[in-house]
Formats: C-alpha cells, structure tokens, sequence
C-alpha cells in the first residue's frame, strides 16, 4: 500500500523527546556553562559578537525594543503575516505597528510600499523572512539606514539563508531567531538574539537574569507538545492513526482540518503571559549544542528536494527567487488561486499540505492596528505548503511532483 507524505517534520529525535519528557523534572536546568556554550557557539555560526538566549524570539524581540526606551506612540514596521504574539509585545511597549504588504515572491517587504509607509514617526523595523525565502537585503538595509530605523531581523525561518554569501540575521542592529517547535534548530523553544555590540550585550544579559527561574511544568509541556508532534510525523503513525482522525474532524467539521490555525486564538491578550519571562535552560541549550551541526546536512537535502519538485512540476505557481539569494525553503510554498481544492486534491493522492501556519496579523479584528495588505493575504489564502522535508525518499519526492503539477492543470 502506499504510505501518506506527512507536510512537515520535527527536527530532532523521538528519542530526545523520550529523555527530555524524564530529564525535565531531575535535572539541573540552569547550568551557565551549557547555555554560555550555546550562546558562544550560535554567535559565531551566524557570524556575529554575541548571542543572548530568551525563552521565546518574542521576548528578545520584546527586550531589544525595551534597551532603545522609544517613546509610546513611535512607530515600528511590521510584517503582515507573523506570530500573534510579536503583536503583543510591541503593544504592551506602547509602540503602533505599521504594517507594510509584502512582495508575492519574497514574501518580505515591498520596498515600495515600504517607501510610502514610513514617517516622522517610525524608529522601527521588523525585518521577517517568511518560509526560507531571501528577497534582496541590500536594498531593505538601504532603506533602514536612510530613514536611521532600528532593523530586527526574524530570520525564525530562514537559518543559514544567504544574500551574496552572507547569512540573515547579521545585517540588521540585531538578528532574532525562534528556536521554537517545527522550526529547523528547535529546542524546546527559545528566542537567541544575535548582534555585535558589547554595551547592548551588558544589557542584554541584564535583562536576561533579571527572567524568572525555568519553570518545569512550561517546559514539561513544551517537550509533550514536541513529543506528540514528532510521533504524529513518524510516517506509519501518520497513516493509520493522525490521517484517519484529520478525515474524521473533516466530517464533522468540514474545513477545520485545512487550516492549521482556525482554532487559533485570536483575541487580544490584556497582560503579558508570565511563562513568556521563564529563562532558557541548559537543557534546552544541550539539544541546541547537540543539533546546531545537523541543520545544514538537513537544509541541503531539503533544498535539492525543492529543486527536483520544481524541475518536476513546471506548472506550479512558485515564487520566483531573487538573484543573489541562497533560500532554504523551511516550508515550500506554492500559489494556487483554488487553494481548499487543491487541498482535497492531495489530499485524495494521499499527500498533506496545508495553508499558512501564521496569522494575517495586519487583520486581526480584535486589535486596534490594521493594514491593507493584499498581496500578504493572498499568500496566507493561497499559498500551500508542498511537502519537500528532508527525509523524503526520492520516490516521495517525484510524487509530489507529480501531484502538484497535476493539481496545476486541473485547477488553475
Ligand atoms: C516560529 C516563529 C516565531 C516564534 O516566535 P516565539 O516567540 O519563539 O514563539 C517567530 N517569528 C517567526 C517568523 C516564526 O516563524
């Protein structure tokens, strides 16, 4: 029989998941030379003078804010599509997101659009790669340094992503990347924050232990959550187990299953979280000292997966790469303007795709800050991810392959 090609991988092993799940509650979870060792190891793989470890990319994105003291109402650049609680933060800083659309092929700032957004106002900017892809950085930074904003880069989904051979992350004030669950060096969660400024590491690190003791419980729930995810992927399990229940909540549910974040909450938050302060652990940091080395083996095979799709498929809608740009393609995406029946169409071929795991923050009804932002919402809409992780037999591969191009055909 044929087996179901799951969208997506945990990248790191059940088996760590298994003695974490133990470890979390013996362990000495604040050993300095694990997380300095880190810490000094991330700095240097991404090229930069300092690393600093929060718990979540958020909470350093929340203190790299904090260190400049920007007055409430200042405006910062923002992305359209992202995690909810970046929004959150720069909130509860008092700063006013603007939200700038996207270009469909980089998915990162139009720089057009960038143009006319910006302001007397506007100290800020949140620089995000979205899915691995690497639009042109020179002109981005251009543009920062011309209207003298603070640039953030989130490269959470572009690590060891180029632009004329030097790695995202490193061309900002600060780089920050989300160590968090799906991503490709995870660690139970974290947010390390890059840069090369020694006074801004004093601070840093000020902040740092001024976080609360790691709470076990959070991080018990962090691995569980690692656990069930990584077990759901293990091909076998997905096919006689997680793909029967997804049919079933379809049944009941018709839609639910296809988008990852309907049930997602959307509400605004009125405080803070207190485990968004817990400190990164050394146990964390020893799965991230364990796995930094992997992720380039993984990123190659992944990347030459998504050269033979797009070989394979030459139908298919996916965006253009911009010249000069190494893209890693943490998830492949392709435009399909039918995208929910093109969905049961792979489905049906027993391939799981999905639409965009993040939030249209530039449209949450709920928040005070919008934007218009199309071209965002068409990727959020339209955009599926195409199966194309390392791990996939050459078989798998050409499947998908197979699939997509004739989804193309039969729906565009
Ligand atoms: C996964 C991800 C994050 C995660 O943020 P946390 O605060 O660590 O949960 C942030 N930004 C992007 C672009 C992401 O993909």
């Amino acid at each position: 029989m044929q087996l179901f090609i799951p969208r997506g991988i945990i990248h790191h092993s059940l088996k760590d998941d298994i003695f974490s799940l133990f470890r979390v509650f013996y362990s000495n979870l604040s050993e300095k030379e694990y997380i300095n060792h880190f810490e000094e190891l991330f700095a240097k793989y991404m090229g930069k003078d300092f690393c600093t470890a929060f718990p979540l990319a958020r909470t350093a994105i929340y203190y790299a804010l904090k260190e400049r003291s920007f007055s409430p109402g200042t405006e910062i650049i923002m992305p359209p599509i992202s995690i909810k609680g970046i929004l959150d933060v720069i909130l509860d800083l008092g700063l006013k997101p603007v939200f700038v659309d996207i270009n469909k092929d980089t998915f990162c700032f139009d720089i057009k659009q960038l143009e006319e957004s910006v302001s007397p106002a506007t100290k800020a900017i949140l620089i995000t790669y979205l899915f691995g892809m690497v639009p042109n950085i020179y002109d981005l930074i251009a543009f920062s340094k011309k209207n003298n904003l603070f640039a953030i880069e989130d490269f959470s989904q572009c690590l060891n992503g180029k632009y004329k051979n030097k790695k995202v992350g490193g061309f900002g004030d600060v780089g920050v990347y989300s160590s968090s669950s799906l991503k490709t060096l995870d660690t139970y969660g974290g947010g390390l924050l890059v840069y090369d400024r020694k006074n801004l590491n004093k601070k840093m690190e000020e902040f740092k232990m001024s976080l609360k003791k790691t709470s076990r419980f959070n991080l018990f729930k962090k691995i569980l959550i690692n656990f069930t995810r990584n077990t759901a992927t293990q091909v076998l399990v997905f096919d006689f187990i997680v793909y029967p229940l997804l049919r079933a909540l379809d049944v009941i549910d018709p839609g639910s299953y296809l988008k990852q974040t309907g049930s997602r909450d959307q509400k605004m938050i009125k405080k803070l979280p207190s485990s968004w302060f817990d400190r990164f652990s050394s146990l964390q940091a020893r799965i991230g000292l364990k796995y930094l080395k992997k992720v380039v083996g993984s990123d190659k095979e992944r990347i030459k997966n998504v050269n033979q799709i797009k070989i394979k498929a030459p139908d298919v809608n996916f965006p253009k790469e911009v010249e000069g740009a190494t893209n890693v393609y943490w998830v492949l995406i392709a435009y399909f303007n039918q995208a929910v029946k093109v969905q049961s169409f792979f489905q049906s071929k027993k391939v799981d795709t999905a639409t965009s795991s993040l939030e249209l923050i530039s449209l949450l009804s709920d928040y005070p800050y919008r934007g218009n932002t199309p071209n965002a919402q068409k990727l959020h809409d339209c955009g599926l991810f195409i199966p194309a992780h390392a791990g996939l037999s050459t078989d798998q591969i050409d499947k998908v392959a197979e699939v997509s191009n004739k989804a193309a055909l039969a729906f565009e």
